[in-house]
């Protein structure tokens, strides 16, 4: 286990925000993990396992915890033969997507420009363009805090719109100290894109036009942390543009709305970006000034997608 002491989180999140984690450990195998559990148990602090950080606010006061980050054994994509794989929970989700798509596989493909790892994915259930993590997911294999490894299945994973078991029960706890256990792996049954008559090229193309659909209609060229709110329910909306929170943040007049360096993306409002020095506290409170102008104006609660980690001001 690699241990370091109030590691700067900015460091760690694509919002490039975010002050000291007290622990910061890097587990490259199980009994890493279960050392580093022992460490949370030891000096009663909770623990959070970080994927990627890029859906993730922490304070600028940072985390009074640990945070656990994987790697090593846990970035292992394992191929089972026939469209079945077993992949570690810190391999980056895009690169799972495109191994499986050069081999034929489908399924997955659309979601290779998501920038987060697979654990990330599963616990928030995550998707683009029609597809979700969940749907191809046979079985998630985690680890939990009394050091008992499990496997859980599709169905207990509860998947649904960006939420899973591990969401669900990590917000229900009113924890930081992921209740579900903490995902080590996932295994998928991709379907075999010839059975829908599509080759690799046909693959590639699908995702290519996906890509320049990010490119076209996201700032990646400013830190964030990708939709800041998650779509209404259907039933709310009248016109399908109206599950969109980016349709209402518009329609508020919000684009390009600044406090200090956080901003509203001129570019797809549903995005918040650091727009040269923000703080947390600039972006939470431009979240929070969103969500409030939208319910004025619409009588809508716009729902956080990102996920906020330590103490706010
Ligand atoms: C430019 C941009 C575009 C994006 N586009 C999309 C998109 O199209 N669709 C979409 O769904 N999302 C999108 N996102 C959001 C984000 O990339 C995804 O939600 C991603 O799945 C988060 O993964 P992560 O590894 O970064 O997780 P993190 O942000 O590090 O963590 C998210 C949550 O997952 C938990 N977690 C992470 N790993 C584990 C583990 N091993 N065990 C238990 N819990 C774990 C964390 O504790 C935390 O609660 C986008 C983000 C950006 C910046």
């Amino acid at each position: 286990m690699i241990l370091f002491e109030n590691e700067p989180m900015c460091k760690h999140t694509s919002f490039k925000v975010g002050g000291p984690a007290r622990y910061f450990v890097k587990a490259e195998n199980a009994d890493d993990l279960k050392e580093a559990f022992t460490l949370a148990r030891e000096n009663k602090l909770p623990y959070f396992i970080l994927g990627n950080g890029t859906n993730l606010l922490v304070a600028d006061k940072g985390f009074d915890g640990i945070v656990i980050t994987l790697a090593g054994k846990f970035s292992e994509i394992n191929d089972l033969g026939n469209g079945a794989f077993n992949v570690g929970a810190a391999t980056p989700l895009g690169r799972f997507a495109r191994t499986a798509m050069k081999q034929g596989f489908a399924g997955i493909h659309k979601l290779a420009g998501i920038p987060g790892t697979l654990g990330g994915a599963i616990y928030m259930n995550a998707g683009a363009y029609g597809q979700e993590i969940g749907t191809c997911c046979t079985k998630v294999t985690v680890l939990d805090s009394d050091g008992n490894i499990r496997e859980i299945s599709n169905a207990d994973c509860a998947f649904g719109y960006r939420q899973s078991i591990f969401s669900l029960r990590h917000y229900e706890a009113g924890s930081r100290s992921n209740p579900s256990g903490t995902i080590l792996s996932a295994t998928f049954q991709l379907p075999a894109a010839s059975a829908e008559g599509k080759t690799v090229a046909d693959l590639e193309a699908e995702l290519a036009e996906c890509m320049a659909k990010r490119k076209a209609s996201q700032p990646l060229n400013m830190p964030n942390a990708g939709s800041t709110f998650k779509r209404l329910d259907k039933g709310a909306a009248d016109m399908p543009q109206q599950i969109a929170p980016g349709y209402y943040i518009e329609q508020t007049g919000l684009k390009g709305y600044r406090i200090g360096g956080a901003e509203v993306s001129t570019l797809h409002a549903n995005f918040i970006v650091n727009a040269g020095s923000a703080t947390a506290t600039d972006i939470k409170q431009l979240s929070e000034f969103v969500q409030q102008k939208v319910t004025e104006k619409f009588g809508i609660q716009l729902k956080h997608e990102i996920i906020l980690l330590g103490k706010f001001e």
